[in-house]
């Protein structure tokens, strides 16, 4: 069980499952969505995870057709994504999480659009998109 929430505390969730898909995604996207270098994402099932306060704090902004990132209305906290062509699984931004996390990351995503400033010095692989297989 994994629980976590944004920074002004509104929100809280809880992870009954495992964190799947751990990856580092360095899109454009992600870095203003984050305001950083790249995207720490996880996946979970819908099923694996609730929020136990706060949802109504959330608000969402869709990036990508079909794609709707959350986050809190008042502190702006990064939360969750969720995509209408996978209902089955939610995109957990790791750094909210407060648990301690037994998954490893797997891997850099969308490198080609990497900021120049960024140095990736980790020996993970590296996808100019997205990882074979995902
Ligand atoms: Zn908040
Ligand atoms: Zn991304």
């Amino acid at each position: 069980m994994y629980v976590g929430g944004c920074l002004c505390g509104a929100v809280r969730f809880e992870i009954k499952g495992k964190i799947g898909n751990i990856v580092y995604c360095h899109c454009s996207l992600c870095r203003k969505a984050q305001g950083s270098a790249y995207a720490s994402n996880g996946i979970v099932a819908s099923t694996d995870f609730s929020f136990t306060s706060g949802e109504a704090v959330l608000t969402g902004y869709e990036s990508n057709q079909g794609q709707t990132k959350y986050f809190c209305r008042h502190c702006g906290s990064p939360i969750v994504s969720k995509n209408i062509a996978h209902p089955d699984q939610v995109r957990i931004r790791l750094g909210t999480i407060e648990s301690a996390i037994s998954e490893k990351p797997q891997a850099h995503i969308f490198v080609d659009s990497k900021a120049e400033w960024d140095q990736i010095c980790d020996s993970l692989p590296q996808y100019s998109e997205y990882e074979p297989n995902r």
